[in-house]
This record gives structure tokens, C-alpha cells and sequence, in this order.
């Protein structure tokens, strides 16, 4: 099961929805059309030419330490062919440094605003979902 949850700034009311985890009976195939732009071409041939691929995926959420940027992306961990291993990259999509994991969505809460800031971000609600969203194309 994932969450979601609204994080929101006290201090200039920027908000965002991000989601978090993985659903129950998701299968990596039907979320791989969310991995960032510049890998999905990879994970495709890969999920492909490897049937028989195992591999652990689920949203995270992670911050820029440039730009302050938070970002929610899918991390893919995939073992194929004879113990090879493919991990996903994660790169801000407003400055391109390296991103960092935040282990504990509550962490945000010691963090600057990535619009004003100001170190008074809060966790406003959060959700469970299971279901496949809206957004979540099958690879094509
Ligand atoms: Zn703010
Ligand atoms: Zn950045």
C-alpha cells in the first residue's frame, strides 16, 4: 500500500500532492512508463529482453539540495539476465544535481520551502491508495 500526502508551506501557501510507495498488485510494467524521461527507454528493452527480471519499485520523494526542488519519482531496483543489476538515477528536473532520498516524509518538515524558502513546511494530510491511477500508462 502507498500513501499520499499534501505538503504544504505556512509561510507562502505553496502546496503539492506527492504519492509515495507502491500499490499492492502493481506490476512494474504498468509503472515503468513513470521512470524518469531519460531512463524509460532503458527499463523498456530491459523489462523486455529480461521476462524473467525481478525487481523491487516505488515512489520516493526527494529533495534538491541546489534548488531545494521536492520531487516524487519512481526508484526501480532490477535484477536480470545472469545477476545483473540496473538501478534507477535520480536527477532534479529543475537543475539537474543529484537528488537526495528522504527516508521519512516528516523530514520536509526541517527543510526550506522550494518556493520562498522559509523552513515552515508541514505535512497537511495523507492518504492510502492501492488502486492504479489515472496517470500510470503501461509502457507503450
Ligand atoms: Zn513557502
Ligand atoms: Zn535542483
Amino acid at each position: 500500500m502507498g500513501i499520499s500526502l499534501d505538503i504544504l508551506c505556512r509561510s507562502c501557501g505553496w502546496t503539492e500532492t506527492f504519492r509515495l510507495g507502491m500499490g499492492a498488485d502493481i506490476r512494474l510494467a504498468q509503472v515503468a512508463g513513470l521512470a524518469a524521461e531519460d531512463q524509460r527507454q532503458l527499463l523498456s528493452t530491459l523489462l523486455k529482453a529480461h521476462p524473467d527480471h525481478a525487481g523491487e519499485f516505488e515512489f520516493r520523494l526527494w529533495r534538491c539540495p541546489a534548488c531545494s526542488q521536492l520531487v516524487e519519482q519512481l526508484h526501480v531496483s532490477l535484477l536480470y539476465g545472469n545477476g545483473r543489476h540496473w538501478e534507477s538515477a535520480h536527477c532534479c528536473p529543475m537543475c539537474g544535481a543529484p537528488l537526495l532520498r528522504l527516508e521519512d516524509p516528516e523530514e520536509v518538515t526541517a527543510l526550506p520551502c522550494p518556493q520562498c524558502g522559509e523552513p515552515l513546511l508541514e505535512i497537511e494530510t495523507l492518504e492510502f491508495w492501492d488502486e492504479l491511477q489515472s496517470d500510470m500508462q503501461p509502457l507503450p
